[in-house]
């Protein structure tokens, strides 16, 4: 049984308002949640740019190692 005067209080993480149950507050969790999904989108981005990134530089890292190891023994 839960009632609006139920002892347990809990206030939301990020404002402090008073609430009943979760972690944040209607509004607060409104806002992360729409945070959330700003990040996810953003992640997508990033790995799709690391991974054009990644198919460019590995060839040139190796070639790079065989020369430096030529080099190195002369
Ligand atoms: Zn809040």
């Amino acid at each position: 049984m839960v009632s609006k005067d139920s002892k347990v209080s809990l206030f939301c993480e990020n404002c402090g308002t008073k609430i009943y149950s979760g972690r944040y507050c209607a509004k607060c969790q409104a806002e992360m949640e729409k945070r959330a999904a700003l990040e996810k989108k953003n992640e997508k981005t990033l790995k799709h740019i690391n991974q054009m990134q990644g198919t460019v530089v590995r060839p040139k890292a190796d070639d790079g190692q065989m020369r430096f190891f030529n080099n190195d023994k002369k």
